[in-house]
């Protein structure tokens, strides 16, 4: 096989794992990003077994290891009753189960440990400051034309893949696709010091549910610090999709909830609060020789915790896809009929628990009842379609 070549736009977590894994697969790639610098925002991130494996096998497992939590349960709590419906042991069951961490941790420590990877991999050249402008393709390429300080450059090469996330241009320049939609809710995000945290929180992951919101907190940074996500529902009136949250405002939507939760989210001095947006479904991931990736093919409810697990994933299969042949069009077509599928599944269940997570009144209470007699192993047995999803090895193996 001759050497093949990818444009990879956008260096996000999709990104940058599509491009070490395709780097794998033998293509050299160019990387290009808008931001000057690799940065995430200051929030957590859950990576489920399904990605960590993915990242374990691109080996980040020791960079991450000293600052990923591996949680060792997820609690699932009432805010109607201040207590716990249920529990997942991650530390005991999911580990021996699906071979691979439940790991809690800060973005920028992940995309940092992934931006470090790729600057090691020789065959990826990565390009800061180069907004995407336009894209274009024919039988033999595909081209990303950026803005990089004023000046406008072309890139060629074989395939192009848009990972340029919720308010991607590549699907709209590359595959002339509708953008992302607001969904009615707004997530809002803190970071506090772990020592500012009652010591019974430090472990897990936790998830309160409350009438029309519900709240998930768990450890990230080595255990350092604390990650807050309180979701509610919600109208979006400001210019941009983030903004400054009231502390008050966000106190007002749990009032009377018990007071140990009010007082961790009456910690953080300012919240950053996000429109939470959603892709349309059933819409083609790929057109010839560009195709989508991450959050600019999937942007979902972030209600299993699976949109950048997933991006990951898509990452590995195109990676092994492209080890494999030589035939873009043909890869990016196979790429699809293997991800969209499973990606669909995973936005109607995200859909599902939107349900779920914010019911009200006696609906509230049924579930919960419900959720106190279903066994914890049959609680994590529901995730084995997930989390024990296997990444494809490569070709050579
Ligand atoms: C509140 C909340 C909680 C979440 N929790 C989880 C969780 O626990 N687990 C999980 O798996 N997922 C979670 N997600 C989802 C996850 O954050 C996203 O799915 C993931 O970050 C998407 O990664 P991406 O690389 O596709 O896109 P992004 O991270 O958005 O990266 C896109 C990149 O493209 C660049 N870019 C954009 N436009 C251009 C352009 N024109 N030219 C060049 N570059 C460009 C951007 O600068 C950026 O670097 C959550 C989401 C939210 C909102």
């Amino acid at each position: 096989m001759s050497e093949k070549s990818a444009i990879v736009v956008g260096a996000g977590i999709g990104g940058l794992t599509a491009a070490l894994c395709i780097a794998r697969a033998g293509l050299s790639v160019t990387l290009l990003e808008r931001a000057s610098i690799v940065r995430e925002v200051g929030a957590g991130l859950q990576i489920s077994p399904n990605a960590s494996r993915v990242l374990i096998d691109l080996g980040l497992g020791n960079p991450l290891h000293s600052d990923a939590v591996a949680v060792e349960r997820l609690r699932i709590c009432s805010a109607r009753t201040g207590g716990e419906l249920n529990r997942i042991e991650f530390g005991t069951r999911a580990m021996p189960r699906y071979g691979s961490p439940y790991w809690v941790v800060h973005r920028a420590d992940l995309q940092d440990a992934l931006h470090q990877a790729a600057q090691r991999e020789p065959r990826i050249d990565i390009h800061l400051g180069a907004t995407l402008t336009a894209v274009d393709q024919n039988d033999t390429g595909a081209s990303a034309t950026v803005n990089i300080g004023g000046h406008e450059e072309t890139f060629r090469a074989d395939l192009l893949v848009g990972a340029d996330g919720v308010w991607s241009s590549v699907r709209k320049l590359g595959l002339s696709l509708p953008g992302a939609a607001f969904t009615g809710r707004t997530a809002w995000r803190a970071i506090v010091p772990a020592s500012e945290i009652p010591a019974d929180f430090l472990r897990d992951s936790v998830v309160w549910f409350g009438d029309g919101v519900h709240l998930v907190h768990y450890p990230i940074h080595a255990g350092n610090e604390f990650n807050l996500v309180a979701i509610v529902n919600d109208d979006w009136n400001e210019e941009g999709w983030n903004a400054e949250g009231d502390r008050e405002v966000l106190l007002s939507r749990f009032a009377g909830w018990p007071d140990r939760v009010r007082n961790l989210l009456s910690l953080p001095e300012t919240w950053l609060k996000w429109a939470l947006c959603g892709m349309p479904t059933g819409s083609p991931w790929y057109s010839g020789r560009v195709a989508l990736l991450g959050d600019s093919a999937h942007a979902m409810l972030p209600f299993m915790a699976q949109g950048a697990a997933m991006a990951i994933e898509d990452g590995a299969v195109l990676g092994d896809l492209l080890s494999r042949s030589d035939d873009v069009e043909n890869v990016l077509k196979r790429y699809q009929g293997l991800r969209r599928k499973r990606v669909e599944r995973v936005i109607a269940t995200a859909l599902k628990n939107d349900r779920i997570y914010h019911l009200r009144g006696f609906p509230a209470a049924a579930r919960d009842t419900a959720l106190q007699l279903i066994p914890s192993e049959r609680l994590l047995s529901r995730f084995d379609w997930i989390y024990g999803w296997q990444p494809p090895r490569p070709a050579a193996a």
